[in-house]
């Protein structure tokens, strides 16, 4: 038990409370915070509260609890994991990882996944040579056969080495955010033309077809797309990224799910309605399904999306509302879909004849992907960038998807079966990749995020603050905010 938890100290500290309560007293304090309206065991007090039990939030619950803190991590969902998420078909019960699928094979991927007994393997290791998927391009439009010229295998490596060698020039970028001073102008560059400038256009289709979600692919900011892809996944692509041995990612959050609800240190679809965050401490009122509870915590670590309106009830200061409000993002959603009447050995990747490196004309479906399970694919969809939290609603996105498929089909009956495309699973992961304007990052965008740290007893942590790759998340959680976080605490 960790000396914060024992009774004696709680006693000492639900006293002393009472006067930091009174220290935070406003005219218009919600009256949510008056402790004499809880019962005492609705009255929680940890070294750290976490928001969200995704990638970020659960890795740092773990990390914390190791180093022997206490914490609570409240999760909006019945489950934490996050954009890790795992299909399993009830007839032949495989699981189908339709969230994260990869990660990087470092220390910190290695060692968490073997504190949970997770084994990992090489991606593909286990694939069976003679059923590799046949990959084919179409557009989702107009349900066209689209000739895309895709460079050789060597022309890729070259590329990637060409940007590697760019990217080893700023070794503090594999660690986050940490961009020179001045920023270099071609950080700045409109991906499309920094690739042609370092002669690596090359690598364009490779991270399209890895990663896809980041609004318009050839618009976006150069420095943007180096946020995931730096140097530690360049390698990892390069050597072979890793994935669960079982294909189930989820696995790992299973088990820290029961850890932690079985240490108290988990509440799930609870969320924040009321916060206090000072000099002296947090106090958060959250609604959970057995009512209302204090937390009563040092330290505050928040790693949702920080979208002003997502972070309502934290009452943001003008500081971070000025940070936060710049925030763009896209939307991102994953399906699983039958009934597609594509062969269960093909998938289709979306590109368009008429753009730029053939990259899709956006909101629509990015790819309609094989699964380990005959009948089934998985189709993921994407919008541009866009200062709107959620730009489409479930329903736009689902019908647009069966369009797209249903157009692949009619253009080509010698290829595809005529049939109804029907959704066995929908997930929308939304905001999305959330950045900013090219001209806010010149402004010093991400060094008045970094500032933020630390700040009322808050620190952040999430794919807003490092990128959206969860072993570049751990790294950085690990690395660069936990031992902030833990100092003097
Ligand atoms: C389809 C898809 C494929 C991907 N593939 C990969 C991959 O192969 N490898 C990789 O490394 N990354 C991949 N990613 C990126 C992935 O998003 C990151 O790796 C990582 O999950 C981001 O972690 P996070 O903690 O910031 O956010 P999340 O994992 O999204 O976690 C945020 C958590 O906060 C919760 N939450 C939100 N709002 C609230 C609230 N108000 N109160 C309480 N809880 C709240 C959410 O329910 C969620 O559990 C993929 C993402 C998607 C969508």
């Amino acid at each position: 038990m960790a000396a914060y938890e024992h009774p004696a100290f709680r006693s000492a500290l639900f006293f002393s409370a009472s006067l930091v309560l009174q220290t935070f007293a406003s005219p218009n304090q919600t009256p949510g915070f008056d402790i004499a309206k809880f019962k005492k065991a609705d009255i929680v007090y940890k070294d750290v509260a976490i928001i969200g039990g995704g990638s970020a939030g659960t890795y740092s619950a773990i990390s914390l609890k190791d180093k022997g803190k206490s914490v609570i991590v409240i999760e909006k969902k019945n489950r934490i994991g996050g954009n890790t998420e795992t299909y399993i078909d009830p007839a032949t019960k495989t699981p189908i990882d339709i969230g994260v699928q990869m990660f990087h094979n470092i220390s910190v991927v290695n060692d968490y996944f073997n504190r949970f007994q997770v084994p990992l393997i090489k991606y593909g290791a286990d694939a069976d040579p003679n059923a590799q998927p046949v990959n084919a391009q179409y557009d989702f439009r107009t349900g066209k056969a689209v000739n895309v010229s895709f460079p050789t295998a060597e022309a890729v490596g070259a590329a990637f080495g060409k940007f590697a060698q760019f990217l080893a020039q700023y070794p503090r970028l594999n660690d986050g955010m940490f961009l020179p001073d001045p920023i270099p102008a071609d950080f700045l560059l409109p991906l499309g033309d920094f690739v042609k400038k370092y002669d690596c256009e090359a690598i364009l289709n490779t991270m399209f077809e890895l990663d896809p979600a980041l609004g318009d692919f050839t618009t976006v900011p150069a420095i943007e797309r180096i946020r995931v892809f730096g140097l530690s996944l360049v390698e990892a692509v390069g050597t072979g990224v890793l994935t669960t041995a079982h294909h189930n990612n989820s696995e790992l959050y299973t088990r820290a799910q029961t850890e932690l609800l079985s240490a108290s240190s988990l509440l799930l679809s609870s969320e924040v309605v009321a916060s206090q965050r000072g000099q002296a401490g947090i106090k958060l009122v959250v609604s959970t399904p057995t009512g209302k509870k204090l937390i009563i915590a040092k330290r505050l670590l928040i790693t949702i999306p920080p979208k002003v309106d997502i972070l309502a009830p934290f009452d943001l200061s003008k500081q971070e509302t000025g940070v936060f409000s710049k925030l763009i993002d896209v939307g991102y959603y994953t399906s699983v879909m039958k009934n597609t009447g594509i062969p269960d050995n093909v998938g289709i990747f979306n590109y368009a004849q008429d753009t730029p490196y053939n990259f899709p004309v956006l909101p629509k479906g990015y790819n309609v992907q094989t699964t380990r399970v005959p009948g089934l694919h998985q189709a993921l969809y994407g919008t541009p960038r866009s200062s709107k939290t959620f730009p489409m609603s479930d329903d736009a996105v689902k019908a647009d998807i069966i369009k797209g498929i249903k157009a692949i089909q009619k253009a080509n009956p010698d290829k595809f079966n005529q049939t109804e495309p029907e959704f066995v699973f929908f997930s929308a992961h939304t905001p999305f990749y959330l950045q900013v304007k090219p001209e806010d990052i010149k402004a010093g965008h991400y060094e008045k995020l970094y500032a933020l740290q630390g700040l009322r007893n808050t620190y952040w942590t999430g794919a807003t603050f490092r990128a959206q790759d969860s072993s570049d998340i751990w790294r950085y959680s690990e690395n660069e905010v936990l031992p902030k976080l833990l100092a003097g605490l």
